[in-house]
């Protein structure tokens, strides 16, 4: 049977990461003396087995007293425990008299959800939850229930019909109608919990265009899918990915059995939505209203009709109730349903498909789609469900009246009396004079997974001795080079062996021989950190990379290691090692299984770790390719045990609390930095282009900026990689509702292989003046080779389908120097673009000192050769002109182009960055776009 995550915890081998947020929060837990004064860092280390720990804690304190800021990994653990608690739930003040307008319609079909605004509808789905016993008999926290609800509300894209207050729309219809039915009395409060959360979710993330539309434009999405439900099936791996994240974790007072059957219901119910399934639903509602079968067991429960049907049905009527509400709420949302379905057909024209006749708003009339609606889905199913809920049946009279309005309307009439200004909301749309735009590019990465990754302008002085000494030991060891052996000791290599026999890896007596041979005996420095052979086998930098930092459950998770985020002490090997092994074998990794949305992959994460294969690195041979993850894990486990000794003995005290120090800036606050920067610095700004931003970046921007601009992103995101590429659009300058996903269009125009989710987002977008705009963030791949590709599909795609759209493009597009076949030249880059006819921020030949990138590896890393030394870091580091806006000639041009290291439009020329304060190893790059005025004259 598939494991479920709620099966994987009771099994006592795990560890339990899944129930306790971080290992501070256990041990709180358990622990009896919690009014107890914290551990100090000096009486954590009082039974530390290594003398040279006790011979360097005596002057702990007065370093303690004189480190300033720079917390300690206990203060650590204990900040995570309160963040923990206390994570801030942005849960908007609340409206009191809308609340009070809108609870009392909750259980009515008079409540016009288009009435409320995007607050006042969190409130009441809320207020749901409450009237259905959810806090109450589900043991889940008013807390976690509100912050799933500004997870729905933030991953809801702005599309006219599928976006947030169609979510609250169909939410409260299900709860009115189960309450008027009497289903609701007949519900568990699991079944309750379950149907409110469906109704909540069952749209999550709509892209704004329907699963046919997906399989002929051969969305990624179809393959994820197979070809059936595909939107549904989305939303529901959505929707369970949501409810699991770390952040919210709604469901972990379930046991496995209750879990198991929640899931089971809400797949069942947000399934049941789509419409090509509708034909099944109705031979069902034949079936059980048939005559013959007794009255008593034509009810739901009863006999024939089992309680989810039921549901199934609710969230049917709901979904496509917009008919049965007044008409005057029913006419708005009509033309807001044909709006998102002639939005699909404008992309299907554009991008020569076959388009559906019902987006085709050249010949489909939006009254005559409401009647067929009418007449051959809504009156055929309504008549069948009041034949199943008799306390329905008035529903029907809503429906006749309403088709009979349809008769007296056409759509001249509904768009005079309605039009799209309700897209806008805005007043006094057209803007005087040649449009100028604000626009900024930001490729927000820095570190990855290795905080020591790059050189960092740091305040503290220590950073900067810590560093420097570390160069000098690697460089330079001599003396004070140690034998592997002394650090990872026989006994070690035993337990590691005895841990991977465990677990099955082969050839491990070969291991053995190569251990005793030749790693145990080798100097650590010169031997082995410095060992090319191991560099070019891959040995260290793989495996790294796969075990790093790993995202288990929506919970990030990290190797100890000097070279990531792990922040628990690290202080003394024993203690180390202890922590290694639990990680790398004793630790199981919960990554849902996209295949099977809501089921989990669960391994340990050594098995995570994959075959490195003669074929494609040729310095791994044959005998070392057949036992190549042992020898991996094996090289990983000295690399890190090496490093754990090597800054023991060059600073015993200050390294951990540098390691925080970075941590903090490029890890734990690095998005909400981001955002600080960009509301400080760039609160002007039109446009902003975001490159590399985490998914949740996107929870962050709409938190942190979503008053002001719209975060458009493609609609498939990558929440793995993290390497996502988006699009912050102001809401006064562009109209909400209009913009279309263009993403998938263009990266196959480049060629399918030039993009990867989540490096590409192109947008279709209007603005307030009626303007068009087709706005692309980019990121390239390392040498840039992708850039070109892209620049010509987005030029191909704006000829052939979008000319008379404004283009403007912000991009890290990987430019080096010097241009050759593996790597994207600056020259040759300027070049290609201004035969496509386009520009630069950077004008007709952008110097050799305007560069965007000044950055340069450090000695503590898997891959060596990469290092520069910090005297030649500013000099010999990757100093590169990579971030560009780029729009077309004839359409725009650029004054004021500005970059910025600082986060206040400033640049520090010599400066290596990323910084502690400007956590990027990229600068801001700005410009303002004047839009040329014969263009501007020439608006159709
Ligand atoms: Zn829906």
């Amino acid at each position: 049977p598939e494991p479920t995550r709620r099966a994987s915890r009771n099994n006592g081998r795990h560890v339990r990461m899944a129930q306790v947020p971080y290992a501070g929060a256990a041990r709180r837990s358990s622990c009896p003396a919690l009014a107890a004064p914290p551990p100090t860092h000096a009486s954590s280390r009082a039974f530390s087995p290594n003398d040279e720990e006790d011979r360097i804690s005596e002057d702990d304190e007065e370093y303690e007293n004189s480190r300033g800021g720079v917390p300690s990994a206990e203060d650590d653990e204990l900040d995570k425990e309160k963040a923990a608690e206390q994570q801030p739930v942005l849960w908007p003040e609340r409206n009191d008299e809308e609340f009070e307008r809108g609870r009392a319609l909750l259980k009515t079909l008079l409540c016009d959800a288009l009435s409320f605004d995007a607050d006042d509808m969190a409130h009441l789905v809320l207020e749901i939850f409450d009237q259905c016993g959810v806090p109450e008999n589900m043991g889940i926290t008013t807390s976690k229930l509100q912050r799933f609800i500004i997870g729905v509300r933030d991953r809801m894209l702005d599309n006219p019909y599928h976006n947030w207050t169609h979510i609250f729309d169909v939410t409260q219809t299900t709860y009115c109608l189960a309450c008027k039915c009497g289903l609701m009395d007949r519900l568990s409060s699991m079944q309750r919990f379950a149907l409110i959360t469906s109704a909540l979710c069952h749209d999550l993330e709509h892209p704004g265009v329907n699963n046919l539309f997906l399989i002929r434009s051969r969305s990624s999405l179809v393959a994820l899918y197979n070809d059936t439900s595909i939107l549904e099936k989305h939303h529901s791996f959505r929707a369970f990915e949501l409810m699991l994240n770390s952040n919210i974790d709604l469901l972990s007072g379930f046991s496995p059995d209750e879990y198991a059957e929640f899931r089971a219901m809400v797949m069942s119910i947000i399934l049941a939505t789509d419409m090509a399934r509708h034909g099944e639903y109705m031979a069902k509602l034949n079936a059980y209203t048939d005559p013959a079968i007794a009255e008593e067991d034509r009810r739901i429960g009863g006999q024939h009709v089992d309680l989810t049907f039921g549901m199934e049905i609710m969230i049917k009527c709901a979904d496509t109730s917009n008919v049965l509400k007044p008409f005057n709420v029913a006419k708005k949302w009509a033309v807001r349903v044909t709006d998102e379905f002639f939005l699909q057909g404008d992309l299907e024209r554009a991008n020569g498909m076959e388009i559906t006749p019902t987006c085709n708003r050249q010949i489909q009339e939006r009254v005559s789609l409401q009647k067929g609606f009418y007449d051959f889905v809504i009156g055929p199913y309504y008549s069948k469900v009041a034949a199943l809920l008799p306390e329905l049946a008035s529903l029907l009279d809503s429906i006749k009246v309403n088709r009979e309005m349809w008769n007296s309307y056409d759509d001249k009439m509904l768009m005079d009396e309605l039009g799209s200004s309700y897209l806008a909301r805005l007043p006094g749309i057209g803007i005087d004079g040649p449009m100028k735009l604000s626009v900024a590019t930001w490729n927000v990465a820095a570190v990855n997974n290795n905080p020591f990754e790059y050189w960092v302008t740091h305040q503290s002085g220590e950073y900067a001795k810590l560093m420097n000494d570390v160069q000098r030991f690697v460089d330079n060891p001599g003396g004070r080079d140690f034998v592997v052996s002394d650090v990872l000791t026989d006994e070690m290599f035993a337990e590691l062996k005895h841990d991977m026999s465990k677990h099955g890896f082969p050839g491990l007596d070969e291991l053995e021989r190569r251990w005793v041979e030749d790693f145990r005996n080798r100097f650590a420095i010169s031997g082995f950190l410095k060992d090319k052979a191991i560099g070019s086998k891959r040995l260290v930098s793989m495996p790294d990379r796969i075990t790093n930092t790993i995202n288990s459950d929506g919970r990030i998770i990290y190797r100890p290691s000097v070279i990531s985020g792990f922040e628990g002490e690290m202080g003394q090997i024993p203690v180390w090692w202890q922590k290694w092994r639990e990680y790398t074998f004793k630790t199981d990794v919960h990554t849902l299984d996209r295949l099977s949305p809501g089921a989990y992959k669960i391994q340990a994460v050594c098995k995570m770790i994959e075959p490195i294969r003669h074929a494609k690195y040729p310095a791994i041979t044959m005998e070392e390719e057949a036992i190549s993850i042992p020898l991996q894990v094996l090289a990983l486990a000295i690399f890190d045990c090496v490093l754990v000794r090597m800054l023991q003995i060059i600073a015993p005290r200050t390294w951990q609390p540098l390691k925080h120090s970075l941590c903090d800036a490029f890890n734990r606050n690095k998005s909400q930095q981001v955002i600080n920067i960009l509301a400080k610095s760039y609160d002007d700004a039109d446009i902003i282009f975001i490159q590399e931003a985490a998914a949740s970046f996107v929870d962050h921007a709409k938190q942190g900026l979503g008053s002001k601009y719209m975060v458009l992103r493609p609609y498939v995101l990558d929440g793995y990689r993290n390497q996502n590429s988006m699009i912050l659009a102001r809401k006064d300058k562009f109209l909400e509702g209009s913009r279309a996903d263009l993403t998938e269009q263009v990266g196959r125009l480049a060629g399918g292989r030039w993009t990867a989710p989540g490096d590409l987002c192109a947008i279709a977008i209007k603005g307030v003046d009626g303007s068009r705009y087709l706005l692309a963030s980019f990121h390239g791949d390392t040498n840039g080779l992708a850039t070109i590709p892209v620049l010509k599909a987005l030029n191909e795609a704006f000829t052939k389908s979008y000319p008379d759209h404004i283009v403007i493009f912000g991009l890290d597009a990987n430019t080096h120097k010097q241009n050759s076949a593996n790597c994207q030249g600056i020259a040759d880059f300027q070049q290609k673009f201004s035969e496509m006819g386009f520009a630069s921020c950077w004008g007709p030949s952008p110097g050799v000192q305007t560069w965007t990138t000044r950055n340069a590896r450090t000695y503590l890393q898997p891959q060596l050769q990469k290092a520069v030394g910090i005297s030649d870091a500013a000099r010999k580091g990757e100093v590169n002109l990579k971030d560009w806006i780029i729009f077309y000639d004839n359409q725009m041009k650029a004054v004021e182009s500005a970059r910025d290291n600082t986060g206040n439009r400033e640049f520090a020329e010599s400066m290596v960055f990323p910084t502690l304060k400007f956590p990027s190893d990229h600068a801001i790059v700005s410009c303002q776009l004047q839009r040329n005025e014969e263009q501007h004259n020439q608006k159709p």
